[in-house]
C-alpha cells in the first residue's frame, strides 16, 4: 500500500521516493529499532520531485527527524538544503537528510564500498561500472577515492562521458560492454528490475572477476548472464544494508545493529 507525504502518519524517520510501496527500509530500519529497544517509527512515504519542498517541511513540522530518498529525488534534493557534505556535492545527490538544519549526506558509495571487504577484488584491475546515474555517480566516485580505475558504460554515451569527465583522470568511457582484464563489473542500472539483459560480451569477461548488481529482491538478469563466466555474483541486498545502517549511525550516534537489519533482509528476500 502506498502512503502519500499529505497523509503521513506520526513517526521519526522515513524513506521518500516514488515508485515507494516496494521499499525494504522500513522493515530494516524497524528490525534495527526493535533489536536496540529503540522507540522510533520509520515509514515509506510517496513524494513526486515537485512536491518535495512542501513533503520535506510538512514533515520536519510533524516532528519527523530525517527522512532517507530514492528514485527520483536524490538529485532534486539539493537545491533544498541548507548544508550538504562534500561527497554528497561531488556527487550531486544526496540520499540521507536531517530535517532539524537540512543537512544532506550521500551514503551510497560508502555504503557500497564496505561491501567490498570480502569480495577479494583485485586492485590493480580495472572495475566496468554500468550507468551513469545517481547511484553510478555516488559509487563511481567512491571507487576512484580508494584508488580504481573505472572504465563507464552507459546506453548513451554522452552521459557516460559526463559521469566520466567528473570523476577525473581515473576514469575513461568504454564504448562497448567488453569486460577484458576487469576485476569487477557493477550494474548501476535497473535493467534486471525489468528482466532485461545487457550488452555485456560476456565470452571476453576474466573467471576471476565479480559480477555486481546493485539491484536486489528478484531473480537478477545481469546476475543469471554473468553466472556461467564469473567467480561471483553479488546483488545490492548487501548495500541496502549498509546504505541504511551509516544513515542509521549519522541519525543516531549509535552503533548500528547490522546483523539484524541484514537478517530482517534476508528473510524477506525468501
Ligand atoms: P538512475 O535513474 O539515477 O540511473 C539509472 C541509470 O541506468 C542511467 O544511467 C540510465 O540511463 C540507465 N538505464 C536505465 N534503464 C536502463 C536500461 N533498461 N538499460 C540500460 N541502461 C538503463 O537510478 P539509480 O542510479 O538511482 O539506480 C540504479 C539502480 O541501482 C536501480 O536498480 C536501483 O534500484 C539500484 N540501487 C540500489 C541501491 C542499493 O542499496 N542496493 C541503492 C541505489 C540504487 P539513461 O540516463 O540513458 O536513462
Amino acid at each position: 500500500m502506498t502512503t502519500r507525504w499529505q497523509d503521513a502518519p506520526q513517526a521519526d524517520f522515513a524513506v521518500l521516493g516514488k515508485p515507494i510501496a516496494h521499499s525494504l527500509s522500513p522493515m530494516m530500519h524497524g528490525a534495527a529499532f526493535q533489536v536496540l529497544g529503540l522507540e522510533y517509527r520509520y515509514v515509506a512515504l510517496e513524494v513526486e520531485p515537485e512536491e518535495l519542498a512542501p513533503a520535506l517541511d510538512f514533515l520536519r513540522d510533524k516532528g519527523y527527524e530525517g527522512v532517507n530518498l530514492t528514485v527520483p529525488l536524490k538529485e532534486a534534493v539539493m537545491p533544498l538544503l541548507d548544508n550538504v557534505e562534500d561527497f554528497a556535492l561531488a556527487c550531486g545527490a544526496a540520499n540521507c537528510i536531517r530535517l532539524d538544519d537540512y543537512t544532506g549526506i550521500n551514503t551510497d558509495g560508502p555504503g557500497f564500498i564496505e561491501t567490498l571487504h570480502d569480495l577479494e577484488i583485485d586492485e590493480r584491475k580495472d572495475v566496468l561500472l554500468i550507468g551513469s546515474g545517481g547511484s553510478a555517480a555516488s559509487i563511481g566516485l567512491a571507487l576512484v577515492d580508494i584508488g580504481f580505475n573505472l572504465r563507464i558504460w552507459s546506453r548513451d554515451p554522452n552521459n557516460a562521458a559526463r559521469l566520466a569527465a567528473r570523476l577525473g583522470d581515473q576514469a575513461s568511457v568504454s564504448v562497448e560492454l567488453d569486460p577484458k582484464g576487469v576485476g569487477m563489473l557493477v550494474n548501476a542500472t535497473p535493467a534486471s528490475l525489468f528482466g532485461e539483459s545487457l550488452p555485456v560480451l560476456w565470452g571476453r569477461c576474466d573467471p576471476d572477476a565479480v559480477a555486481y548488481d546493485l539491484a536486489y529482491g528478484m531473480q537478477l538478469k545481469f546476475l543469471d548472464d554473468a553466472a556461467a563466466h564469473t567467480r561471483m555474483c553479488v546483488d545490492g541486498l548487501m548495500m541496502l544494508m549498509e546504505q541504511g545502517a551509516l544513515a542509521f549511525e549519522w541519525w543516531l550516534g549509535l552503533p548500528a545493529p547490522r546483523d539484524a537489519m541484514l537478517s530482517c533482509l534476508l528473510e524477506a528476500k525468501l
